[in-house]
């Protein structure tokens, strides 16, 4: 048996990125991995320009009031200020040379022979944004490996970029197997379930910004199974199924992969689902889930997420982040052998973020996924009584 961080590293060091790019426009980049860094070729902003409405003056010339020479409205080029004057100005435009402080408007008085007298005696560099002052020309500012924001693209457009090189999109083939699965819609015959994985899973790997090939549900035979991984590989990099990855007669995946590629990992200590199954089938990389739709979520959620990001092109995906909170509850029958995954809530009680546990932790139990923003990881052996801090895994997709 593997353990959990065995697993996940053995994982990621087989996580070959995509290379392949492509050129996107800006408006298509959202949640894309960028191919190459992008450096500034201007300043952010292009140059001084006012923070506020008011008038633009040299600090020096404070005391008297002082009339008007210019007006300066946002995207207008002004004139360098005239000594013993200011400049009306207003937010976003160009400081005038020679003005090295803007008074907002409403530290000012405009007097009826039309002066203005300022109530305050200005600071230099007051409420100016300098040239540069967001991004600097030259500065690299996204890097290689970095999926998009939505932030991310505003940036790139204040730099004046429209497209962007991104990696291609990670292909990625599922199935699911079972005899006894139905798609929702239709309706559900004596010993029948319906195919809840593919509901999560499709859209998760959807979120991960992947181009999915759901060739639906293939029935528990060997050469079915087959056959979907030989269609499956012609046009994907990775391969995902749900089931059948255990040892039983009717669970096909395992000889399914074995005879048409190479299976490489079988059982990991993880608790729920242990069979996860990992391996190679033609130029794809093979993932195959447990079936119970917890185990599958879980395995997913701690092991296979941050595979598919790397193997996207994603740098730092470096598995999921722990953080500390106290629990309130208690888990006294710890798992000896097995690296445990509760699904857990916070909840804010006296002001205090804690952990609540989804009562029934099956691994059939489906609601605890729905339910919970998280997962507490607890070592093998480990018990928890109400108020120890546990390790917390924010649920993302
Ligand atoms: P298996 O790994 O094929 O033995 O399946 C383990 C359990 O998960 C069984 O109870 C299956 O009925 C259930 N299961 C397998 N695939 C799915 C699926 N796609 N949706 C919901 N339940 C499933
Ligand atoms: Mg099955």
């Amino acid at each position: 048996m593997l353990t959990v961080d065995e697993a996940a590293s053995w994982l990621l060091s087989r996580a070959d990125a995509v290379t392949e790019t492509e050129t996107v426009s800006l408006l298509e980049a959202c949640g894309r991995v960028l191919a190459v860094p992008v450096v500034a070729t201007l300043d952010v902003p292009p140059h001084d320009n006012s923070a506020m409405d008011g008038y633009a003056l040299r600090v020096a010339d404070f005391g008297q009031p002082l009339p008007v020479s210019q007006r300066i409205p946002a995207g207008h080029v002004p004139d360098a200020l005239q000594p013993g004057s200011v400049a009306r100005i207003f937010t976003g435009a160009p400081i005038p040379a020679g003005a090295d402080a803007v008074v907002m408007q409403e530290q000012c008085e405009v007097l009826e022979d039309g002066r203005v007298a300022i109530q305050k005696a200005p600071v230099g560099g007051q409420n100016i944004r300098r040239a540069g002052e967001d991004i600097a020309n030259g500065q690299t500012v996204l890097a290689t490996g970095q999926r998009l924001s939505t932030a991310d693209i505003g940036l790139l457009a204040s730099l004046g970029i429209a497209e962007v090189t991104v990696v291609r999109p990670l292909r990625v083939a599922v199935f699911f197997t079972g005899d006894e699965l139905v798609e929702p819609g239709l309706p559900l015959g004596p010993g029948q379930i319906y195919n809840s994985n593919r509901y999560w899973l499709v859209p998760a790997l959807m979120q991960l910004g992947c181009e999915v090939s759901d060739l639906g549900i293939i029935p528990d035979e060997l050469q079915a199974t087959r056959e979907a991984l030989r269609d499956a590989a012609d046009f994907a990099d990775v391969i995902m199924t749900c089931g059948g990855v255990s040892v039983g007669e009717e669970d096909h995946v395992k000889a399914a992969v074995e005879a048409e590629g190479a299976l490489d990992l079988w059982k990991i200590a993880i608790k729920p689902g242990k069979p996860l199954a990992s391996g190679k089938v033609g130029g794809a990389d093979f993932i195959g889930l447990p079936g119970n739709p917890v185990s599958g979520f879980v395995t997913f959620a701690v092991l296979v997420k941050a595979f598919l990001q790397r193997r996207a092109g994603v740098a730092d995906a470096a598995g999921a982040t722990t953080v500390r909170y106290p629990a309130a509850f208690d888990w006294t029958r710890p798992d000896a052998k097995r690296v445990e995954f509760l699904r857990v809530r916070r909840v804010v009680r006296d002001g205090q973020t804690v952990l609540e546990r989804y009562p029934n932790q099956g691994s059939g139990v489906l609601t605890s996924c729905a339910w919970a923003d998280g997962l507490v990881r607890l070592a093998p052996g480990q018990a928890v009584a109400a108020g120890d801090l546990v390790d917390f895994i924010a649920l993302e997709f």
